[in-house]
């Protein structure tokens, strides 16, 4: 966003800074407008529902790395952006991370839940110990059997035990929106493979909606790292999640339907 600044006129001595604390005002009010935690005043632009997005990691987590040095942090926020501009005519849209923070994991849900959002978007890419490693994954959460889940916050499990309550009432409608996502990313140019499993994620335990945590592709993998750091591969990504996004509502729409 672009706040142009302009050149203060020269204040006579004596007169109170009344006018700069004014723009001051406006600015940090202007700015809280279009940060995450959205602003109560706002027009409601949420007409079909409320999309929480999480672009993975940020701050000291890079998370993995492509061998030009690309990042893990910066690529899910920037196909963020995409999805949320894709998405904003017709849906609210949150963003747990605006810009490069630490964030943590029970938070990013804590944020959706916060918002009611109807969705949880939880994006990442994935790293193989080969540079041949590719495709593009979509998790939903199942409880772990025993033992720690495969994130490692909150490392309570009995934290853990009572926080996914609020997930798993939602299992069925998760993986129906993790098959949408499928179906989209199949059809997309080069026809990439597409996986979707379950595991015990604590970013999706506590999302109180239909949850999913995609790795869009392997950031090992040199060809998919340039696609996924370009806005023209970008938004090709975001087109495929929006779609799908889209066919969510649209099913659910049919089954409200006498
Ligand atoms: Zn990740």
């Amino acid at each position: 966003m672009g706040v142009k600044r302009n050149k203060a006129a020269p204040r006579p001595p004596g007169t109170p800074l009344r006018l700069p604390i004014i723009y001051m005002l406006i600015a940090i009010l202007g700015w809280c407008g279009s940060t995450a935690w959205g602003n109560p005043s706002d027009p409601p632009a949420a007409t079909r529902g409320i999309i929480a997005i999480d672009p993975g990691h940020g701050g000291k987590q890079n998370g993995s790395r492509s061998p030009q040095g690309f990042l893990e942090k910066e690529i899910c926020l920037a196909l963020a952006r995409q999805l949320a501009i894709l998405l904003e005519p017709d849906f609210r849209v949150i963003l747990t991370r605006s810009d490069d923070y630490d964030l943590p994991l029970t938070e990013r849900t804590g944020i959706a839940n916060h918002h009611r959002a109807d969705l949880f978007i939880s994006l990442h890419t994935a790293a193989g110990f080969v540079p041949a490693a590719s495709g593009i994954a979509i998790y939903t959460y199942k409880p772990a059997a025993k033992g720690p889940g495969l994130d490692r916050e909150p490392s309570d499990a009995s934290e853990v035990a009572v926080w996914h309550l609020a997930q798993l009432p939602h299992s069925t409608a998760s993986r129906n929106l993790a098959l949408l996502f499928q179906q989209q990313f199949e059809a997309m140019p080069g026809a990439p493979a597409v996986q979707t499993g379950q595991g015990p994620l604590v970013v999706l335990a506590g999302a109180d909606m239909p949850a999913v945590l995609i790795e869009v592709g392997y950031l090992t993998h040199p060809a998919t790292a340039e696609r996924l750091n370009t806005p023209a591969g970008q938004i090709l990504y975001a087109q495929a999640m929006a779609r799908a996004i889209d066919s969510f509502f649209a099913a659910r729409r049919q089954s409200a339907q006498p």
